[in-house]
């Protein structure tokens, strides 16, 4: 079976861009078209800043267009972590400013009539082992006491009300979260950019970045860019054109097979609540249902370009959490590459010489993504410097960043045996 991402057979047509030929120059130019890119590019020439957006593929090609659909409040550590860290008001605040993540993404599909399949269905997250449904016990209990809205722990002995397998110790119910057609959403986001003027160009691999006093060029096999100032939103497919990120960011990959449709008498079986589901392991199972009745299912080895052995891990792991499911056929499937920094936390900000980035969700970057692109734009524009405790983060170079391969391949052996070990 070829590998063919759900959201590229299901997606709206594509509008065709050009490569760059010859010679632009504008406000601020933009590499990257994902949700960090393509967001910033909208919301600067909302402000009345030009911008030229350069994709080495497609918009949407990234991790942006390839993810599970999953809008998620929250970051990678958990509330109570990020509270233990910087106290409960920070906590706080950088929840509110996940939430506020979710809003922005709902409101930008209303103000664009982006259709994306857009559904609020709230999620769970699924213990994987006991001891994880104590720590989301006191997760529910700190989220419901101290951010004042409502998440529901569920007893082992109720999954069955929200998920038809016996795979997990008990949940937590989120209620905000949303799912989504996530290259519907990116492509419906570019052209609401370009609606207010944006330049993309999509081909055109930025393959070498010159400064000069006063302005930057950025320079494809065929043409160049000048502006004022450089957004580098390359996230996990950085490579050594943009170096400080390339080292600070750690390219894990992630797998996710979608089955053929089901009745909806099925689905209704395997996930009667309709919510997305994520567990505790630390290789990360997540699923969720499409818009087209079909499971789409997530999460196999962090090492990328495995082949095919991965993809019957992940259909395994799927018919263990769903044994109801064995023998179904799967019709797409597919994989990318998530952004992970050393802190577990993203990071946005200005590198030493003036270049902008956002990149490091961890895995959430879904919504993230677009407030941090609105967030860089909101910097430039000078409207508001906050960059909260994202812009504090440092790009910490990864220990062995020249030998990631190597890197990614232990870290996959011990999240093996920290998932094994009870
Ligand atoms: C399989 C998978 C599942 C995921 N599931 C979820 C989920 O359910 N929920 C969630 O919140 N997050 C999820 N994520 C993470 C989320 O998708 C990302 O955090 C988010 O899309 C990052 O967006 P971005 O715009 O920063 O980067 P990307 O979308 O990766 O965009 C970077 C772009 O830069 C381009 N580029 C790189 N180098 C160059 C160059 N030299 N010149 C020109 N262009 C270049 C790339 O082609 C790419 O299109 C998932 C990720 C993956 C891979």
């Amino acid at each position: 079976m070829n590998n063919l991402s759900l959201w590229t057979a299901t997606a709206k047509p594509k509008k065709n861009r050009p490569a760059l030929v010859g010679k632009e120059q504008t406000d601020v130019v933009i590499v990257g078209a994902g949700f960090t890119g393509i967001s910033a590019a909208l919301h600067l020439q909302q402000k009345g800043y030009n911008s030229v957006v350069l994709e080495q593929e497609t918009v949407g090609w990234g991790a942006s267009g390839r993810n599970g659909g999953m809008l998620l409040p929250g970051y990678k550590p958990t509330l109570v972590e990020l509270a233990d860290k910087w106290g409960v008001d920070e906590a706080k605040q950088l929840n509110d400013l996940s939430i506020e993540s979710l809003r922005l993404v709902e409101q930008l599909t209303k103000d664009y009539q982006i259709d994306c399949s857009l559904q609020k269905t709230g999620h769970v997250v699924a213990a994987f082992k006991q001891k994880h449904f104590e720590g989301m016990k006191k997760e529910s209990e700190f989220i419901n006491k101290h951010f004042g809205y409502e998440t529901k722990i569920i007893e082992k002995n109720d999954m069955g009300k929200v998920i038809a397998s016996k795979a997990y110790h008990g949940g937590l119910e989120d209620p905000l979260s949303y799912s989504f057609h996530p290259l519907n959403y990116v492509r419906g986001l570019a052209e609401a950019a370009e609606s207010h003027g944006a330049k993309i160009f999509e081909k055109s691999k930025v393959i070498n970045i010159k400064r000069e006093s006063g302005y930057v060029e950025v320079f494809t096999e065929s043409g160049s860019v000048k502006a004022k100032e450089l957004i580098l939103a390359t996230d996990a497919y950085s490579e050594s054109i943009t170096k400080p990120l390339h080292k600070g960011i750690l390219s894990i990959s992630s797998q996710i097979i979608a089955t053929e449709s089901l009745p909806e008498s099925t689905l209704k079986k395997l996930l009667p609540k309709g919510q997305m589901i994520f567990d505790t392991s630390n290789f990360l199972y997540y699923f969720r249902r499409t818009p087209d009745s079909r499971i789409a299912f997530g999460g196999g080895d962090i090492i990328p370009n495995r082949g095919e052995s991965v993809y019957k891990e992940v259909y395994d792991a799927m018919i263990n959490v769903f044994p109801e499911l064995k023998g179904c056929k799967v019709n797409y499937r597919w994989d990318g590459l998530i952004g992970v920094t050393r802190d577990m936390f993203p990071v946005l900000g200005r590198m030493e010489d003036g270049t902008f980035f956002a990149a490091g969700y961890c895995g959430h970057g879904a919504s993230l993504a677009t407030l941090f692109g609105k967030l860089l734009a909101q910097f430039i524009v000078k409207e508001s410097e906050n960059l909260y405790r994202f812009g504090e983060m440092k790009l910490k170079p990864f220990p062995l960043s020249s030998q990631k391969g190597l890197l990614i391949n232990l870290a996959s052996k011990y999240h093996r045996l920290l998932d094994w070990l009870a």
